[in-house]
């Protein structure tokens, strides 16, 4: 009945099921109708949830990634393993929480020669090309192409990593990783290898530095305030009221654009001055102190981070025109996530680390036309852990045996797995510097978080149903004792589970 060479539509028309089923690995001339999708893996750093429209920012400008998401899944609970940079970056590359891939803090090195999802890609056939932050120290592996930012990356006029030296880009860091992703899709002409292109944006991380094309945006404007900006920490342990990481007092000039413009063409300064110059102006004559100082800082915060989400939305935007003006939006699965969340002005912060809901939640989005039912949203618990054995099982490449993560199909088809999850498993190492937040660990539930402080010998608790913005610390509750007695069992239980023994 089938010849070697499917027809895409009668690809298409196959259940996710029946073309796992079948997904032996494909030679690397893979032709026409191979059944296993081009995949778009786009990473974000430091996005909130809670900074995108589709999951009810009234303000973020996010309206591709809107589409993207009324046109495929988007999860409403996902969330990392251990809330910084590197360590989630590792978790997704590998599929096992930080104490397995070693990196638990920004200054691990990861060991490249573990399994990651990328390895396996390419193995199994795939044209694999990476642009962006990486951020692991490491070079990047199982990728064909690769042309990276040292560390953090710089948002103006960025300098890359590659495998043949270091280059510098003119121009703004999202729209060059743009421009690399498209002129490598474009340099692949009529290849039908499949690919993975991992498009992985600086942006929207500290120090929110707008694009030029997003100056502009919600100047004149006043964010709305979350109402917890103003959080006193009553109820909680005394790590919260330690931090440095207040919107108060710990943001820099540099932060805050108090300075010299980070831009360097004559028009691009031109559109930084006039965003910054009169606000700056107004406040060095009439200096702020107190609660009015400290929300002065959060609009100046909270407009240069979505602005720059903005940025990363134009992004989205270009790659999925491309995709669509090149035929290839039915047979390519696109993914956009972030690594952690962020605390955009929540009990008074930025930055992320801590297992409070902002930091612990990220976006995740997926779309494959014709796969994925569009405009669905799940509710179960998924995490950082599960995209590697996602993106192996869809490549139908072989899953690194340690995997601790799940495979995301199931979801992505509409079917309800069985024994899904009903608890994660959290760990934040990084101490004392740069924010001096406690290290701790926790099980969150779809009901309720609980949280050690192994250094104060302290515990959190909280009610995410009747208390969602975790305001009321619940550990030393009497009429808790029962929550907190489950939580405690399922937290030693996903510690045995996963191998790893803090007390
Ligand atoms: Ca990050």
């Amino acid at each position: 009945m089938m010849s070697g060479v499917q027809s895409p539509t009668f690809a298409l028309a196959l259940s996710l099921s029946a073309l796992l089923a079948c997904a032996a690995p494909a030679p690397r001339d893979a032709r026409v109708g191979n059944p296993r999708p081009n995949i778009v893996f786009v990473l974000a750093d430091d996005h909130a949830a809670q900074a995108l429209g589709c999951y009810g920012s009234p303000v973020a400008h996010t309206p591709n990634l809107d589409r993207l998401a009324r046109e495929g899944v988007r999860f409403e609970r996902a969330f990392c393993g251990n809330a910084i940079c590197a360590p989630s970056r590792a978790s997704i590359l590998t599929g096992v929480h930080s104490h397995v891939h070693g990196v638990i803090d920004n200054a691990a090195t990861f060991d490249g020669s573990q399994p990651t999802f990328p390895q396996a890609l390419d193995r199994a056939g795939y044209d694999t090309a990476l642009f962006g932050k990486w951020h692991l120290k490491s070079a990047p592996t199982g990728f064909d192409t690769w042309q990276v930012f040292p560390d953090q990356g710089e948002y103006y006029d960025p300098t890359f990593d590659t495998p043949q030296g270091k280059v510098q880009v003119r121009g703004y860091a999202t729209e060059v990783l743009t421009d690399l992703a498209l002129e490598w899709l474009e340099a692949r002409g009529t290849s039908q290898q499949p690919f993975l292109l991992c498009v992985q944006h600086k942006a929207p991380h500290r120090s929110w530095e707008p694009g030029p094309r997003e100056l502009a945006l919600y100047r004149g404007e006043r964010v709305p305030k979350p109402e917890t900006l103003f959080d006193d920490y009553a109820s909680r342990s005394s790590a919260a009221g330690e931090q440095q990481m207040s919107i108060a007092r710990h943001l820099t000039e540099f932060d805050l654009k108090l300075g010299p413009p980070r831009p360097k063409t004559e028009q691009d300064i031109a559109a930084w001055r006039a965003t910054y110059d009169a606000e700056n102006a107004t406040l060095r004559e009439h200096p702020l102190s107190g609660d009015e100082r400290t929300s002065w800082n959060y609009q100046r915060y909270i407009k240069d981070y979505l602005r720059c989400v903005a940025g990363v939305d134009a992004s989205v935007g270009r790659i999925m025109e491309w995709l669509e003006q090149h035929g290839l939006a039915e047979s390519t699965l696109v993914v956009y996530m972030s690594d952690q969340g962020f605390f955009l002005g929540e009990h008074g912060w930025y930055d992320k680390r801590w297992m409070y809901e902002e930091a612990l939640r990220l976006p995740l989005i997926a779309r494959w036309k014709g796969v994925i039912e569009p405009g669905r949203v799940d509710q179960h618990l998924v995490q950082t852990i599960d995209i590697a054995p996602t993106l192996c099982e869809l490549a139908g490449a072989a899953c690194d045996a340690r995997t601790q993560g799940a495979s995301l199909v199931p979801l992505l088809e509409g079917r309800e797995p069985r024994d899904w999850r009903s608890s994660l498993y959290y760990r934040y190492y990084e101490w004392p510097e740069p924010h001096h937040v406690e290290p701790h660990f926790g099980v969150r539930t779809q009901r309720a978080k609980l949280m050690r402080f192994p250094r104060l010998d302290a515990w959190e608790l909280y009610d995410l149903e009747r208390d969602p913005r975790e305001l009321r610390n619940l550990a030393a509750r009497p009429e808790a004792a029962g929550l907190r007695a489950e939580l405690e069992g399922e937290l030693h239980r996903l510690q045995a589970q996963f191998g790893d023994a803090p007390r």
